[in-house]
């Protein structure tokens, strides 16, 4: 079965709704006029709307039959810092200036409200859909703040689903794999102190420059010594922070960097073994090193039994052949974790076509996939919701 044909009609008002949403990004926790658009379309389509949880998230609720099954389906609403290229040439550029939906949040949050449409239309399943539009997807964590603040307590969720779309992928291709998607993502800080002097009288001092070139080295075995082959781990030292003169031997430097990695017992290990390089490698020298350990989102781990469903729900729109069902993992993070962690449920990839890359100023959602994604949504719907 294609894609759906009542949504496939109204595919250019998706488009319309779409290219609104781009015109007017907002940054996290800002979706102000996203959250008021979202709550109008799903009021008038007589869908019960709950507003205010994590600031400017919005919850649809809408219920059909008599059965106690739930669903949630979630969409982020947030815009990135970046100014959108192709000023003149693309209409529905980012009105707001260096506010950009460089993600293709506008087109998730579009998609899911196809679905709403569709849904409340035909009301073809049993039981409760949540629809959850979460604001801060890029780096703030709005998916968290939602589940601290209740989501699934006052939305209860036998399962929740979640879609991003992916550039290189033709439009109408689905991928999806059991296990990990998405890597966790941590940053760190190190401030090694040393001791400043003369350039010319380095004997004087401590060099923390040398130090800090030493450390990047030996960070980078963990990867190649302390890691199975077989696991995944990014570690970059990002900035090097020192000095300021030709002549001058710092006092102090600052460097910070960033790990991705899927496993959680190797993410917990690593404020350890960075600390150890840390301390060795300073002590060596008679510097001493501080270490700031941020810890970010969780990895985003498909159930596997969920994510073989999500598989099928996408067969069932796009055909076998245009459903990928082991991709390989992506080491960038996403915060749809938060709710993975909690319920059963899995996060699916859309082909955006051959469009840059997302968080390129040159990025655009496909409006060809718009119909695509919201039918996958209804069908994953009267497919786990069926009518008995
Ligand atoms: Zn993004
Ligand atoms: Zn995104």
């Amino acid at each position: 079965m294609p894609i759906i044909n009542r949504i496939a009609e109204f595919a250019p008002e998706l488009t319309e709704w779409r290219r609104d949403l781009h015109a007017h990004p907002e940054l996290g926790f800002q979706e102000h006029r996203t959250s008021d658009v979202v709550a109008a379309k799903l009021e008038a389509m007589g869908i019960e709307v709950h507003r205010g949880m994590a600031g400017t998230g919005v919850i649809g609720t809408l219920k059909a039959g008599t059965g106690d099954r739930s669903i949630g389906l979630r969409a982020d609403m947030d815009a990135l810092p970046i100014l959108e290229r192709g000023e003149g040439e693309r209409p529905h550029r980012s009105t707001n200036d260096g506010v950009m939906h460089a993600c293709g949040h506008d087109g998730h949050t579009t998609m899911l409200l196809g679905a709403a449409k569709y849904l409340a239309e035909n009301k073809n399943f049993d039981g409760t859909v949540h629809f959850i539009f979460q604001p801060a997807e890029e780096g703030l964590g709005g998916g968290d703040k939602m589940v601290q603040e209740g989501l699934f307590e006052l939305f209860p969720c036998d399962t929740v689903w979640g879609m991003h779309n992916i550039p290189g992928i033709p439009v109408g291709h689905f991928a999806v794999a059991p296990g990990p998607m998405m890597a966790a993502r941590d940053n760190f800080e190190i401030t090694i102190t040393g001791k400043g002097s003369h350039a010319a009288m380095p004997h004087q001092g401590i060099d923390p420059v040398v130090v800090g070139a030493h450390m990047v080295m030996a960070l980078q075995t963990i990867t190649s010594r302390n890691l199975n082959p077989r696991d995944a781990l990014v570690l970059s030292v990002t900035q090097f922070h020192a000095g300021h003169a030709f002549n001058i031997v710092p006092d102090q430097i600052v460097l910070r960097g960033t790990c991705r990695v899927f496993d959680p017992v190797i993410q917990q290990s690593l404020p350890e073994r960075i600390g150890r390089i840390m301390d060795g490698v300073s002590a060596t020298f008679g510097a001493t090193a501080e270490l700031n350990y941020i810890k970010g989102y969780p990895a985003t781990i498909n159930d596997a039994e969920q994510a073989a469903v999500a598989a099928q729900v996408a067969e069932r729109v796009a055909g076998a052949e245009r459903v990928d069902r082991a991709p390989r993992p992506v080491m960038g993070a996403e915060d749809f974790s938060y709710m993975l962690n909690v319920r059963p449920g899995a996060y699916i990839w859309a082909g955006n076509g051959d469009t840059a890359g997302v968080h390129h100023p040159d990025y655009d959602f496909n409006d060809e996939a718009l119909a695509h994604g919201a039918s996958y949504w209804a069908q994953l719907v009267e497919d786990r919701l069926t009518r008995v």
